[in-house]
């Protein structure tokens, strides 16, 4: 941004737009839009969009994302499609997206957009699944057309109570690498029960934000500094929720000037109350996992060309089992990204827990706490030489080898004072002991689960900042701080969920990253 640009109409790099119309195709009985006739209003919406592509195309500022947040639906409507297309044509607009409930017919604009392919990398669409209008299967249908043909999306929903086996249906219907949103029912008799606030947060990692929204924060607000609301007259607001207005659009293309927003005055909100609100603030971690696509509610997927996982808490629920959500998408992601473990597990036990189909889907990793490091049929051994003395009467001791080399062993040991006995022996020698009563845990001084993550990416050549780390304890963070990108699963211990750069669970990764072999 240029100096003289600062505070201006012309430092702005985003822009939500909302024209006139306030008209539905749609019934939904909660909402003022459905179905409305307004003829007028429709051919005012029209030209006032006409204006606005027109102050677009002569637009001298920064280089724009857009997006279009109707009161109803505007793709059903011809005029709205083609501005869109119009408006990403444009060079100076880096990306263009709309609100819209998918009814408008995908097919037809796509043949309108095979002409200009460049184009589709730039149009993204919100789509919103209205389960009283709609079948799972025709939504589905519509928002994979449009994703096959290499428009980004996301889908969302209302997080309705009464409603959760049927978006239950949709998230398993979706592609596992579309991002599915739900928003916080607004005007609920009665606050959401926790069994609903897990469900839906299972479904969407990131409800919590939603249900929360955000104090508004004035001095960490974009609303009219880097982005702005334009409604149909041009006025300028900080954001769609500010009634505080800063400028008109039109009003610098009168004068031919410059125009200073004016954000003298804070929103006079105390809530940011929706998303398109609250993702303004500049210091929210909405950020931090969505980057660039935190405007338009798609993540801009980081490439990830290797992935290691935890097992015990990260791919195993309480039960000790693998999800059936999990187990589909490690085979879905197998396809496409190498995957490793990095446990304290050993080999075998890690194939036990896992099965050993899907233990088949990983090329190894770093068992043992790295005691023993397994890679694209190569192996690293840190074998355990000395045991102690232990009296083998009441301890359980198994040994875990491999090619002959034993690189653990564990010790279950119920008498406390043995234990401990066990335990000062253990000191004296250059090991390395986990203790978790009544399990003791000897491996290799020199391993370390950060050592083996960081062995098997070096001789796999994997740049450090294409690989993605899950885990769900504090321990884990040593491996994981090696990486940008941390993952902790949403159960995880609250010191992981605080470090980790994302909190979600492995069901929904592929909503997040883009994965490269
Ligand atoms: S699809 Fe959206 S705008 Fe249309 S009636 Fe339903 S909630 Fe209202
Ligand atoms: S309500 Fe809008 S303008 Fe006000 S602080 Fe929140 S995002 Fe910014």
């Amino acid at each position: 941004m240029t100096m003289e640009n600062e505070g201006s109409l012309l430092s702005v790099r985003r822009i939500y737009y909302r024209g006139k119309l306030n008209s539905c195709n749609y019934t939904c009985s909660y909402c003022p839009f459905g179905k409305k006739s307004h003829p007028t209003s429709t051919t005012q919406d029209k030209q006032a969009w006409n204006r606005f592509i027109t102050a677009i195309e002569q637009w001298k500022g920064e280089s724009l994302q857009l997006f279009i947040i109707p009161y109803g639906e505007a793709l059903i409507h011809r005029y709205y499609r083609e501005g869109i297309m119009q408006l990403a044509a444009l060079p100076q607009v880096a990306g263009i997206s709309c609100q819209t409930n998918l009814s408008f017919p995908a097919d037809e604009w796509l043949d309108e957009l095979r002409a200009t392919p460049a184009l589709r990398g730039k149009i993204k669409i919100w789509a919103s699944f209205h389960p009283e209008m709609t079948s799972v299967e025709k939504f589905v249908r519509q928002l994979h057309t449009l994703h096959n043909a290499a428009i980004q999306v996301c889908a969302g929903a209302v997080g309705n109570p009464s409603v959760k086996n049927t978006l239950a249906d949709l998230r398993d219907a979706l592609m596992p690498d579309i991002y599915l949103f739900i928003n916080a029912m607004q005007g609920l008799k009665s606050p959401l029960s926790d069994e609903d606030i897990r469900f839906f947060t299972q479904l969407d990692n990131l409800f919590k934000y939603d249900l929360r929204n955000a104090p508004a924060q004035w001095e960490n607000c974009s609303g009219g500094r880097s982005a702005c609301f334009i409604d149909w007259k041009g006025d300028i607001f900080a954001c769609p929720r500010s009634k505080v207005k800063i400028g008109n659009l039109y009003q610098s293309q009168k004068t031919g000037q410059n125009q200073k927003l004016d954000t003298s005055l804070p929103c006079q909100r105390k809530v940011c109350d929706c998303y398109i609100a609250f993702s303004n603030l500049t210091n929210h971690p909405l950020h931090d996992i969505l980057g660039k696509g935190t405007f338009w509610r798609i993540p801009d997927k980081s490439l990830i060309t290797a992935v290691f996982f935890d097992v015990d808490g990260t791919l195993t629920d309480v039960q000790g089992k693998v999800p059936e959500s999990y187990a589909n998408t490690l085979r879905y992601m197998a396809q496409s990204v190498p995957l490793y473990l990095a446990t304290s597990l050993s080999m075998e036990q890690a194939r036990r827990k896992l099965g050993k189909t899907l233990f088949s889907l990983f090329k190894g990793g770093a068992f043992a706490d790295g005691g023993l490091l397994l890679y694209d049929g190569q192996n690293r051994c840190l074998p355990v030489e000395l045991l102690p003395d232990v009296n083998g009467e009441s301890a359980k001791i198994t040994a875990y080898s491999y090619e002959g080399q034993v690189y653990k062993y564990s010790m279950l040991v119920y008498e406390k004072e043995q234990r401990e006995n066990i335990l000062s022996q253990l000191k004296a020698k250059p090991y390395q002991v986990f203790y978790k009563p009544p399990l003791i845990t000897v491996v290799h001084k020199e391993a370390g689960k950060k050592k083996g993550v960081l062995h098997i990416c070096k001789v796999l050549a994997f740049p450090l900042e294409q690989v993605l780390i899950v885990g769900n304890s504090q321990k884990d963070w040593e491996m994981m701080s090696a990486v940008p990108h941390s993952c902790a699963v949403m159960n995880s211990e609250p010191f992981l969920k605080e470090h980790a750069r994302y909190t979600l669970n492995p069901d929904r990764l592929p909503a997040f990253f883009r994965f490269r072999k």
